[in-house]
């Protein structure tokens, strides 16, 4: 699905020497790697305070922190996401509210938050799922009306653009009142372990959080805030700030790959390509609208698990994400769930299958992909 070491070959030469600077110097823990990499990030997005912490679940549990939620608080989030984002809103004893996603985009229903607000609704989680934004124009209207904070889980976006329909550009994460992301290996901007980051344009906001996140300490020994541990390490920072300069080619090699399998694939009846939206239409380098952290279709008519087998026999990864709605996992149930409310995941869990998708894919890997693909589905 990923090839790091494909990728690690190609800035080697820039990422050893950064690792090393941080084993001779040996500032492990808030060394100037870490700074360096927070002030380089703050510039590339164009916000105001990136706060790094240890992964992108930490990231989303101290955005909601920081914003004061109160248990019984509801969060609504989508049901079709990865489970880290509702596990923190049930962590801090929060009430999540999952809402159906779009059937093109994937991405949260704006009909489905606006049906789902109560009077203890005091935040929406868009997740931006697979590399492509959320509607932010029209949750940010909500959510003012509302009187809502928004966190952007922006894990599986960072770099993409999100265009405002008066054609202004921001980047992903940056939107909302705060956003939070991972650097997870295999995300778009991995780095060797584990390691996240906040966003936030809100100065007092960013204060508060970085207390958080250094066990609400703002005074040194003096805490006023419970708070938690949760770092962004001196060698992985000097490995995210040496990836960081090339975060932009290797959205752009993603969206190459993604541009060939969509025409291999074109004709082919059964199979649905991803959409990019957001005022774009197809796949283009323009705008950075779609950083297809995943390149995931719709199977329709086959069998789409008999698909993902094939394509493992042959030596093919490939992925379901995700096979089960968080509705219907057991940590998440609620009595108040009607699964007539989540058709759209109900039916995404059976069709999507996500095919390798990462900066090394070159011509020869994507021609076998796509043709032994395209074999099983001719029969
Ligand atoms: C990866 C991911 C997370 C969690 O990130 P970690 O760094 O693994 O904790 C949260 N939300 C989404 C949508 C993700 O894909």
């Amino acid at each position: 699905m990923v090839d790091l070491k494909g990728q690690y070959a190609g800035i080697k030469d820039v990422v050893n020497p950064s690792i090393q600077e941080v084993i001779e110097n040996t500032a492990f823990i808030n060394g100037p790697k870490v700074h360096d990499f927070q002030k380089n990030l703050e510039t590339y997005l164009g916000v105001k305070h990136v706060i790094p912490c240890a992964n992108g679940t930490d990231a989303l549990q101290i955005a909601m922190m920081g914003l004061g939620l109160e248990p019984g608080d509801e969060v609504i989030t989508a049901d079709f996401t990865f489970a880290a984002t509702v596990e923190v809103i049930a962590l801090l004893k929060l009430t999540p509210v999952l809402v159906d996603v779009n059937e093109d985009d994937f991405n949260i229903n704006i009909e489905a938050i606006k049906r789902a607000i109560t009077p203890k609704t005091k935040a929406i989680v868009p997740v931006h799922l697979f590399g492509q934004c959320a509607n932010m124009e029209a949750i940010m209207e909500i959510a003012k009306a509302h009187n809502l904070f928004v966190i952007e889980d922006n894990a599986q976006a960072i770099g993409a653009n999100y265009t405002y329909s008066n054609g202004a550009k921001v980047k992903a994460g940056t939107i909302g009142h705060v956003g939070a992301t991972s650097f997870f290996p295999s995300k778009n901007l991995g780095c060797y372990g584990d390691g996240g980051a906040i966003f936030t344009n809100d100065d007092d906001l960013a204060h508060t959080i970085r207390g958080i996140v250094n066990h609400g300490m703002y005074e040194r020994y003096h805490h006023d805030v419970v708070g938690v541990n949760s770092r962004l390490d001196s060698i992985q920072a000097a490995v995210l700030d040496a990836k960081l300069p090339h975060l932009d080619n290797y959205n752009k090699a993603r969206r190459n790959a993604a541009r060939k399998y969509n025409a291999a694939f074109k004709n082919i009846e059964s199979i649905t390509t991803p959409k990019t939206v957001n005022g774009c239409e197809g796949i283009c380098d323009t705008c950075d609208c779609h950083v297809f952290h995943q390149y995931t279709l719709k199977i329709k008519g086959i069998d789409r698990d008999a698909l993902a087998k094939h394509l493992n026999d042959q030596g093919i990864p490939c992925g379901v994400y995700y096979p089960i709605p968080l509705h219907r996992q057991k940590a998440y149930l609620d009595e108040r769930y009607n699964e007539a409310d989540f058709e759209v995941t109900n039916q995404l869990v059976k069709d999507v299958i996500s095919l390798p998708m990462h900066t090394e894919l070159d011509d020869e890997q994507i021609e076998y992909i796509t043709s032994t693909t395209i074999k099983f589905i001719n029969g």
